[in-house]
């Protein structure tokens, strides 16, 4: 006879995500709240940061505000292919 125990593994389940600069929350079970842009990055090695590895959360509020007010330039992605803020055939689709 084998006496059995059952062991549960810890698991860990991101619930909420709380924009780091405003404080705004996005609950990730019911999806209420504000939505909410995830962002990674590792400085290079021997970069003025030298291989710092930062996380921050960003509410589309203030990912918005601040990329209006930066100057920050980007482009949209969409099936594959990029396209720059403001291209009006693009963005409607023809
Ligand atoms: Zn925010």
């Amino acid at each position: 006879m084998r006496v059995v125990e059952i062991h549960q593994q810890p698991s860990e389940e991101v619930v909420e995500i709380v924009c780091d600069r405003c404080g705004a929350k996005e609950n990730t079970k019911d999806m209420t709240g504000t939505d909410v842009a995830s962002f990674q990055h590792t400085f290079g090695y021997l970069s003025k940061r030298d291989t710092d590895k930062i996380n921050f959360d960003l509410c589309e509020n203030c990912l918005i505000e601040i990329l209006d007010k930066s100057g920050v330039k980007y482009s949209y992605i969409e099936y594959g292919s990029c396209y720059e803020p403001g291209d009006k055939d693009i963005e409607d689709g023809g």
